[in-house]
C-alpha cells in the first residue's frame, strides 16, 4: 500500500518551466506605503525572466487582513508586465496564513516567497530562479548573510530555538533560513499536500526534502515602517514553530525528568552511606525544601509544555480552514491577452 504521494510527475526541466512559469507570493499587512514602488520592481524582474529563462510570471499579493489602504492599492496595479490577482483575507491571519493562501492561488508552478515591505531583494530572484532552472534545484531558500546588527541575545536565542527544534531531527532546519524562497512545481504541489492547520513553513520547506540549495543574501532594510515581529510575538512564534513541528521539548521533558530522578537517587544513596558510616542521622531540612522546590518548578514547567501540546492537538482537531477569502481579483496580463 502506498501512503506517501507522487509528485515526481511535475517535472523541474526548464522546457517545463516555460510552459508553467513562477508565481510570486507577496503576503501584505499594512504595506501600502511601498506597495506601488514593489509592484514597479516585480514588474522589471517578470520582464527579465521573460527574456532569460522565457518565464511567464504572476504576483499573487495576499493583503492579511490590513487596515490601512494596502487592499484599494493592490486593486488598482496594473497588470501591465505580469498577470496580478490580489486576493484579500477576511482579517488577519498572520504571515503563515497569508503564504498559505498564497500558495493554494498560485497557478504558474513554481512558486516564490518573498516579503512585502522590500526586505527581499527582487535582484536576487534571477540568481535564484538559475538555481531551479540551470542547475535543478527544488527548494532554493535564502539566509541572511550575517547577523551584524542583531544583539549578542538575540542571536543566543535563535541559535538556542534551532538547536532544540533539530535535536533528533532527520531532516534539520537550516538556521537562520528566511521566508524568502523558491519552489519548484513539484515542490510546491508537496507542501500544499501537507494537512496541518498549524504550519511553520520554514520547517515544512525543508521537511518536504528534495534537492535543496541555500544562498546567502544582504537583507536590505524595511522600505518604510517598522517590523510587524516584536520581541513577544517572536517568542510566540518560536513556540508556535517548535511545538507544531518538533517533539524536542517533549523529549527534553523526559531527560530532565531522568536526571533528576538518578540526582535525587544518588543523594539518597549519599545520605544512606553517610548515617551508615558515621552513625549520626543528617539534617536535612534546607535540602528539602530546595529539592521539593526544584521538582515543583520542573514540573510545572514540563506540564505546560505537554499542555502547548495538547493546544495543537485542540486545534488540529477542530480542522478549522486556515483562513477565509473575503475578495480575489484577477488580472491578467495586456501582453498575454493580446496573444490569446
Ligand atoms: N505580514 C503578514 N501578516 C502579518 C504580519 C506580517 O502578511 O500578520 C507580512 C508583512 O506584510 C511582510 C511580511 O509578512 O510582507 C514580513 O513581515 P515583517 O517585515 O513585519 O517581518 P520581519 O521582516 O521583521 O520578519
Ligand atoms: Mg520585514
Amino acid at each position: 500500500m502506498m501512503l506517501g504521494t507522487d509528485v515526481s510527475g511535475l517535472s523541474t526541466t526548464a522546457a517545463n518551466a516555460a510552459v508553467q512559469g513562477l508565481s510570486i507570493v507577496v503576503p501584505l499587512y499594512n504595506e501600502a506605503t511601498g506597495l506601488a514602488a514593489l509592484h514597479a520592481r516585480l514588474g522589471e524582474l517578470a520582464k527579465k525572466l521573460k527574456e532569460k529563462y522565457g518565464l511567464v510570471c504572476e504576483v499573487v499579493y495576499v493583503d492579511d487582513g490590513s487596515a490601512d489602504a494596502t487592499l484599494g492599492i493592490a486593486r488598482g496595479l496594473s497588470a501591465d508586465a505580469l498577470d496580478v490577482q490580489v486576493v484579500s483575507l477576511s482579517r488577519n491571519f498572520g504571515k503563515e496564513a497569508a503564504l498559505m493562501a498564497g500558495l493554494d492561488h498560485a497557478k504558474r508552478g513554481a512558486v516564490l516567497f518573498m516579503d512585502g515591505d522590500g526586505q527581499h531583494p527582487p535582484d536576487l530572484v534571477e540568481k535564484l530562479v538559475g538555481h531551479w532552472i540551470d542547475d535543478g534545484y527544488d527548494v532554493v531558500y535564502t539566509a541572511k548573510a550575517h547577523r551584524d546588527n542583531e544583539s549578542f541575545l538575540r542571536r543566543l536565542a535563535v541559535h538556542g530555538f534551532y538547536s532544540l527544534i533539530n535535536w533528533g531531527a532527520r531532516q534539520k532546519i537550516p538556521e537562520d533560513a528566511g521566508d524568502f524562497r523558491l519552489l519548484s512545481p513539484r515542490a510546491a504541489a508537496a507542501l500544499r499536500q501537507l494537512p496541518e492547520r498549524n504550519r511553520f513553513f520554514k520547517g515544512l520547506a525543508s521537511w518536504i526534502g528534495f534537492r535543496q540549495i541555500r544562498v546567502d543574501y544582504e537583507p536590505a532594510a524595511r522600505a518604510h515602517g517598522v517590523t510587524t515581529f516584536s520581541a513577544g510575538r517572536l517568542l510566540g512564534l518560536s513556540i508556535e514553530g517548535l511545538t507544531s513541528f518538533s517533539v524536542a521539548p517533549l523529549r527534553l521533558a523526559s531527560l530532565l525528568g531522568a536526571v533528576l530522578a538518578t540526582v535525587a537517587f544518588l543523594f539518597g544513596l549519599s545520605i544512606l552511606w553517610e548515617t551508615w558510616t558515621t552513625g549520626k542521622s543528617v539534617p536535612g531540612y534546607p535540602s528539602l525544601v530546595i529539592g521539593l522546590m526544584t521538582i515543583g518548578g520542573v514540573q510545572l514547567i514540563m506540564i505546560g509544555i505537554v499542555g502547548e501540546y495538547i493546544g495543537k492537538i485542540l486545534s488540529e482537531l477542530k480542522a478549522r480552514p486556515i483562513y477565509f477569502v473575503a475578495e480575489h481579483v484577477e488580472k491578467r496580463a495586456e501582453a498575454e491577452k493580446s496573444i490569446n
